[in-house]
């Protein structure tokens, strides 16, 4: 069966009797058993519920893995593989990632004796020579957030096995309907399934999906042990959430190309970051991998008063951190979403301060234009020479 198909077409409650056509909320925290030595299939809710097993089936089918596991956040699900290391153990992870994944790694993890070391991943080659033998698990992103650099993640998964290294990918950014890093080599995906697989701002949730039983066997012991699984409630909102996830991507995609294009169009903007629009290579191997560009994108304009401006002047485009809802929102990294990111590591990334990020949603796409060019407007009029100097 096509994607399409697969986001709604799945078995919704197994051996429920009443043959429900959605998922039931099994809202209970323990199951009973016949007996005292009867074996049962649920038992406690931090182990697993039925809510929660029918969405790691359905999210480990779309990213074609054989198993998934749903946590309280995207943090708790990449805490969760970290957990796979031990003390003298080394993550080896890309300049460009998300500004919580940095905070955790670099001022978390070497709590417990585990180092984290960050380099540019866009050179799979010059990367293997930061690989060393304490090197266990190397963490990516692709497109990377906030710059949008594309990493091959199939060489990067040859570079981190050739070390004896696990491969682990945050696929945020793409969903599964995008992108399938397991079929390219990963051995791990992460998803944050607060911005994409939800879709709608109301809940947080993370999951991670392998394809191979014993890394199944070790996250589903650490999921069990650490208390963090995803609740009842929150997997019946990802569940209804997933089954738009085609129709809600391909209108944002459709919206957010129209957005970069207009975007790359003004004399303010100096810089478009979007897998839409990038230089030929990146393009290349960008659709390569995935596809489609997704819906979410940053600019420069020179000024970060400009950039201020310009964000707060928005109307449809809420001021908010996350992206992939249905509603269009805007954010300053610098200042919001990678205010974690250690400031020795933030200036090696040379993260721009007047980055601003866009994430589209699935208003009408006119209306996203006519709103852009009216905050354009009114910023260039506040800030006359701020515009001028970005031109
Ligand atoms: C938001 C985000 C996270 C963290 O997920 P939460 O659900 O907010 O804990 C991790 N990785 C990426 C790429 C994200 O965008």
């Amino acid at each position: 069966m096509k994607f399409a198909t697969r986001l709604v077409n799945f078995e919704p409650a197994p051996r429920d009797p009443y043959k429900p056509i959605v998922t039931p909320i099994y809202q209970t925290a323990t199951f009973t058993r016949e007996t005292m030595d009867a074996e049962a299939e649920y038992d406690y809710s931090r182990s697993a519920n039925p809510t929660r097993a029918v969405l790691e089936r359905q999210l480990a089918s779309l990213e074609n893995g054989s198993h998934a596991f749903c946590f309280s956040s995207g943090m708790a699900a990449i805490t969760a593989v970290t957990r796979l290391l031990r003390s003298g153990d080394q993550i080896l992870s890309d300049l460009d990632l998300y500004g919580g994944t940095c905070r955790l790694f670099s001022r978390v993890l070497d709590r417990s004796g585990i180092r984290a070391c960050y380099a540019d991943a866009l050179d799979p080659d010059a990367f293997a020579k930061h690989l060393t033998p304490a090197t266990r698990l190397v963490h990516i992103e692709s497109p990377t957030n906030p710059l949008f650099h594309i990493l091959d993640i199939q060489r990067l998964s040859e570079v981190a096995h050739a070390h004896g290294a696990l491969l682990s990918i945050d696929n945020s950014v793409m969903s599964p309907y995008l992108q399938n890093p397991l079929d390219l080599g990963a051995d791990i995906v992460i998803h944050s399934g607060t911005k994409f697989l939800g879709g709608h701002h109301d809940v947080t949730c993370g999951a991670v999906i392998v394809k191979d039983e014993a890394l199944a066997k070790q996250i589903r012991f650490i999921s069990n042990a650490e208390g963090a699984a995803l609740s009842p409630f929150d997997s019946f909102l990802l569940l209804r959430g997933l089954k738009t996830l085609k129709l809600r991507i391909d209108c944002q995609q459709k919206n957010a190309l129209s957005v970069a294009r207009w975007l790359a169009a003004r004399k303010e903007v100096t810089q478009v970051f979007y897998p839409g629009l990038a230089e030929e290579n990146a393009y290349q191997l960008h659709h390569r991998q995935a596809a489609g560009p997704g819906s979410v994108m940053s600019f420069t304009t020179g000024s970060v008063t400009l950039s201020k401006a310009i964000a707060e002047s928005t109307h449809l485009f809420h001021i908010a951190v996350s992206f992939g809802s249905v509603s269009s929102s805007v954010s300053m990294p610098a200042t919001m979403s990678h205010a974690s990111v250690p400031p020795e590591l933030l200036a090696q990334r040379q993260l721009p301060r007047d980055l601003v990020r866009v994430s589209v949603g699935v208003e009408d796409e006119e209306d996203l234009i006519a709103d852009l060019h009216q905050a354009f407007e009114k910023a260039a009029r506040l800030h006359p020479s701020a515009s001028r100097a970005g031109a």
